[in-house]
């Protein structure tokens, strides 16, 4: 069974590609699962940019471990709202200063939207996933949501924005959907399952 490395370290989220690609014949391993402690630096200045630099360095260095038949899977994702021209984009998980801290950046995100109206809150995830195999081969897909910053958080699922993410289609926001629920239309679920059509170009 062929190797596929998630090059990330957000348990929230491999969790997610995990169940995804679960019916797939790929063994899928973490960073962590592979004993790799690399953290990647994200200067690119596009989601694409980031993806890429990930699958790259940590396929570079599995070929300096003397490894081959494998696969890298790098996302780069986040969310860009278009009142802020964007942001917080590629800063998503870094918007409120530290890496990570999903209370401090729903907080910085609510600030910056106070007062703004409902119909102006538009927003959208977006995911980058670049795969790459041994030989250097790769896998380039883009996916999208469209939804709705609300003023308050609401729910408990997910991670990150997922709380003030409103999706029209459910009635309801990413944090309190079903992980099969969100999986089934999010950025990174159309994304995986456009990947899950293309592998076999890279396998
Ligand atoms: P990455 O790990 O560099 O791709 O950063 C992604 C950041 O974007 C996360 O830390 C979240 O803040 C945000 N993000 C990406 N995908 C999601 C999602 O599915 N739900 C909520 N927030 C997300």
């Amino acid at each position: 069974m062929r190797k596929l490395i998630l090059a990330s370290n957000n348990q929230k989220k491999i969790k997610e590609i995990k169940h995804i690609l679960g019916d797939m014949d790929l063994e899928v391993r973490s960073l962590k699962d592979e004993n790799i402690d690399i953290d990647v630096v994200e200067d690119g200045i596009t989601f694409m940019e980031n993806a890429n630099k990930k699958a790259r360095e940590i396929r570079d260095y599995l070929i300096s471990r003397g490894e081959e038949k494998f696969l890298v899977m790098a996302d780069d994702s986040g969310l860009e709202v278009e009142f802020l021209n964007g942001e917080p984009g590629v800063y998503s998980a870094r918007y409120a200063g530290e890496h990570g801290d999903d209370a401090k950046n729903n907080d910085k995100l609510l600030k910056n939207l106070e007062g703004v109206k409902a119909e102006n809150r538009g927003a959208k995830f977006v995911c980058h996933i670049t795969l790459i195999n041994y030989e250097g081969k790769s896998l380039d897909i883009r996916g999208e949501v469209n939804g709705r910053i609300i003023e308050k958080l609401n729910g408990e699922g997910g991670f990150g924005y997922d709380p003030l993410f409103y999706y029209e289609g459910f009635n309801k926001t990413f944090g309190e959907a079903t992980p099969e629920e969100k999986n089934s239309i999010s950025h990174r679920g159309v994304a995986l399952k456009e990947l899950k059509e293309k592998i076999y170009k890279v396998l």
